[in-house]
């Protein structure tokens, strides 16, 4: 299961918030984490299966996939992706942690496709694919993960109750991924000295274009994302309080209006953190440098 002499990185497969896809912008959200061997796929937003290929990892060598919290641009190609995993040659269950509702999610998706299921059991012989997926439920507190510690902090962002920032801890390395959220006090301690720090964000300026664009005609969609999601500056000042080695912004909110550039992300974080700083995009890989010791 562990392989040792897999670099330890994060690759961020896919960046822009939200779930809709337009000429021109990235995938929704999918972040491979490999650490320790181990090669685990946080959220499987449209796309994650290509990404995690194109990242030169095999679907089959997947060990683990958490799933962050249950809006469609997280799991939306979970069922797609273990399918195809599948078909690829899978023959022993991945570990799926998510929160409750998950395993409900993959019974309907292999009612869904009980034809072309049932097809290959008999016709190529394929093991049983419901048995591929060993779904638990993803709850705050720490748990081992192979050979890592698996820490899950509730975060905020309503109207989704069960929500979770992840936090890595291998042998030598931290790695902390915010999820969807507000931003939140509690993210410091959790996120305290991590060698990479990966939070949401939102370009306030970018917002008002945005609800212009695709709002339904109220301030809802302007009210879910000032009350759920993390303005940029703000992402910075954590970042700074918990004294993180990197800082890589994902979940980019807006992602397509041509008006805002990479210049713009880095301005507004640039107020308060001036540490490396990684704005995000499909396919960024960081390496997490190699221990002293
Ligand atoms: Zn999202
Ligand atoms: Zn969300």
């Amino acid at each position: 299961m562990t392989q040792h002499n897999i670099q330890n990185r994060v690759v961020l497969l896919g960046t822009k918030g939200g779930p809709a896809i337009r000429p021109g912008t990235g995938m929704p959200t999918s972040t491979l984490v490999q650490m320790d061997g181990l090669t685990v796929l946080v959220d499987a937003g449209l796309g994650a299966a290509r990404g995690v290929c194109d990242a030169g990892v095999a679907l089959e060598a997947l060990d683990a996939i958490i799933i962050t919290h249950l809006h469609s641009d997280h799991y939306l190609e979970l069922g797609p992706l273990l399918h195809t995993a599948w078909t690829a040659g899978l023959k022993r269950p991945i570990k799926v942690i998510g929160p409750e509702g998950l395993a409900d999610y993959w019974r309907h998706f292999l009612a869904a496709m009980q034809f072309d299921v049932d097809l290959r059991l008999r016709d190529e012989g394929r093991p049983d694919l419901a048995a591929l997926a060993d779904i638990s439920v993803l709850e705050e507190g720490a748990q081992p993960l192979g050979p890592l510690t698996l820490h899950a902090l509730r975060n905020e962002h309503p109207p989704i109750h069960d929500s979770y920032a992840l936090r890595f801890d291998g042998a030598d390395h931290r790695v902390v991924l915010s999820g969807d959220t507000a931003p939140i006090e509690a993210m410091v301690p959790f996120a305290q000295g991590a060698d990479l720090l990966v939070h949401e964000a939102m370009l306030s300026a970018g917002i008002d274009a945005l609800c212009a664009r695709v709002g339904n005609g109220d301030d809802r969609l302007r009210h879910h994302l000032e009350r759920s999601h993390a303005p940029a500056d703000q992402v910075g000042a954590i970042a700074t309080q918990a004294a993180v080695k990197h800082l890589a912004l994902n979940h980019l909110v807006p992602v397509d209006d041509p008006n805002f550039t990479e210049a713009h992300w880095v301005a507004e974080v640039r107020r308060t953190w001036d540490g490396p700083l990684h704005v995000g995009h499909d396919g960024l890989e960081i390496l997490l440098p190699a221990s002293d010791t």
